[in-house]
C-alpha cells in the first residue's frame, strides 16, 4: 500500500487546483481521476469570475487563461448588465472561456508541479481510523492517506462513503442542453413561453450552436436522446431548424444541495462534492476553485497546527463561502506569483480558531 499525505479524489477543476495548491505548499499529494484524460463532456462552465482570476493571478498562472479566453463584463442582475471595470482589482471583468479549455490548462499547471495523477482510476471505497484513511481504488490498488479530499463532483462517492448527508432544495425545473449543428440559421437569443425561457446561441463563428430548452416535465432518467432533443425543439420553435448532429446532449435542473459538513474525521469535501447549485448563476466551477485555494493554501498552517480539529468542520450555511477559520494571514503564494493588492484573509470564524 502506498502512503500519501493527501489523496485527492477527482481531477476536475476543484481537484486539480487543490492538488496544485498542496504541491506548492510542499504537501505530498496524489490525485485519483476516473477519466483517462482531461477531455470534458460538453462545454459546461462558460467562464471565470473576477475573484477566480485573482486567485489564479496569485498563483502566477492567470496569463495562460487570459490568453485563451475573452475578457468581458459578465456581471448582471435581473437581466441588467453591471459594469465592474472600476472595481479595485487587477481583474475587473469576467473571462469567457469554456470549461473544456480551462481544465487542460489546470492539468498542465499541475503536471508542471510534478503532481501524480492516477488517471483511469476510481475511488471505490474508504475506511478511516485515527491516523489516516485507507482508500480503495479500482483495479485492486490501495492507498493510505493522511487525509482524503473528495473533489469527485455532485454525486460524490467519497461524501456518501464518509456518511456525510446533504440538504437543500429539490429541483423544480429541468432543462435540456446541447451543442448542435443545424442546416438552417436558427433564431438566436431568448424565447419565452408557458414552459419557461429557452435560448439558442453561438459564442463565435465556427463553434457549434448551444441550446438550452426548458422542459415541461421535471422527472427524467438519464440524458435525453437526439430524437427527444429534436421533439423539444419542434415543441418550442415549431421547427428543428434542420438539426443535423449533436456533439453533446444533456440535462440539468435547479436542484440545490449542500453537504451538512465539509469534513468528517480525515475525510474532507470541496467543490461540487460539497455543494451543487443551478448552473445559470455561473458559480460551480468558480466556487470549486475558490474552495480548493481556501483549503489547499492554508493546509500546512491548519492541518499541522493546534486548530486542525476544528477548521473546515463547521457547516457552511447555504449560499455562503466555505467556513474555514478566522485567520487574517494572507495565503502563501507561489514563488512565481505576481504580487496582488488584494490579500485573501479568512474572515469566517469557526469554533476554536
Ligand atoms: C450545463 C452546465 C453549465 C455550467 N456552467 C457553469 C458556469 O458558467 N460557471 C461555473 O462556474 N460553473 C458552471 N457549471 C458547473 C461546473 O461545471 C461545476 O461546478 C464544476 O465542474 C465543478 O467542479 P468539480 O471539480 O468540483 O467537480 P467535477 O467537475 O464534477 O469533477 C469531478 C471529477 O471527479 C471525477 N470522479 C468522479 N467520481 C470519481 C471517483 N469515484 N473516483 C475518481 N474520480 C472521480 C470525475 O471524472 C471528474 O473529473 C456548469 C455545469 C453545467 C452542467
Amino acid at each position: 500500500m502506498t502512503r500519501h499525505a493527501v489523496v485527492v479524489a477527482g481531477g476536475g477543476p476543484t481537484g486539480l487546483v487543490l492538488a496544485g495548491e498542496l504541491a506548492l505548499a510542499g504537501v505530498a499529494d496524489v490525485v485519483v481521476e476516473r477519466r483517462t484524460d482531461q477531455t470534458v463532456d460538453g462545454s459546461r462552465a462558460g467562464g471565470l469570475h473576477s475573484r477566480t482570476l485573482e486567485v489564479l493571478d496569485q498563483r502566477g498562472i492567470v496569463e495562460r487563461f487570459l490568453a485563451a479566453g475573452e475578457v468581458m463584463q459578465v456581471q448582471g442582475l435581473a437581466g441588467i448588465r453591471r459594469d465592474i471595470s472600476d472595481f479595485p482589482t487587477r481583474h475587473p471583468y469576467g473571462l469567457a472561456l469554456w470549461q473544456s479549455q480551462i481544465e487542460p490548462l489546470l492539468a498542465g499547471w499541475v503536471d508542471g508541479l510534478g503532481v501524480r495523477v492516477l488517471r483511469g482510476s476510481e475511488v471505490i471505497g474508504l475506511a478511516q481510523d485515527d491516523t489516516g484513511v485507507d482508500v480503495e481504488v479500482s483495479g485492486g490498488r490501495r492507498l493510505r492517506a493522511g487525509y482524503l479530499v473528495g473533489c469527485d463532483g455532485g454525486r460524490s462517492r467519497v461524501r456518501k462513503a464518509a456518511g456525510i448527508d446533504v440538504r437543500g432544495v429539490d429541483a423544480s425545473t429541468s432543462w435540456m442542453i446541447a451543442e448542435v449543428e443545424m442546416d438552417e440559421e436558427p433564431e438566436l437569443g431568448f424565447r419565452r413561453d408557458s414552459a419557461g425561457t429557452h435560448a439558442i446561441g453561438r459564442r463565435q463563428a465556427g463553434e457549434p450552436l448551444r441550446l438550452v430548452l426548458t422542459e415541461r416535465q421535471l422527472d427524467h432518467t438519464g440524458d435525453p436522446t437526439f430524437d427527444e432533443l429534436r421533439a423539444a425543439l419542434v415543441g418550442v420553435y415549431g421547427t428543428d431548424f434542420g438539426l443535423r448532429s449533436a456533439t453533446w446532449i444533456s440535462r440539468f435542473t435547479d436542484l440545490t444541495r449542500q453537504a451538512e459538513s465539509y469534513r468528517r474525521g480525515r475525510v474532507l469535501l470541496a467543490g461540487d462534492a460539497a455543494h451543487v447549485h443551478p448552473p445559470q448563476g455561473g458559480q460551480g466551477l468558480n466556487t470549486g476553485v475558490q474552495d480548493a485555494v481556501n483549503l489547499g493554501g492554508s493546509w500546512p498552517r491548519w492541518w499541522t497546527g493546534p486548530h486542525r480539529t476544528t477548521c473546515w468542520t463547521a457547516t457552511a450555511p447555504s449560499g455562503t463561502r466555505s467556513a474555514l477559520g478566522s485567520c487574517t494571514t494572507p495565503l502563501p503564494r507561489s514563488p512565481s506569483a505576481v504580487p496582488t493588492t488584494a490579500p485573501w484573509p479568512c474572515t469566517t470564524p469557526c469554533p476554536g480558531c
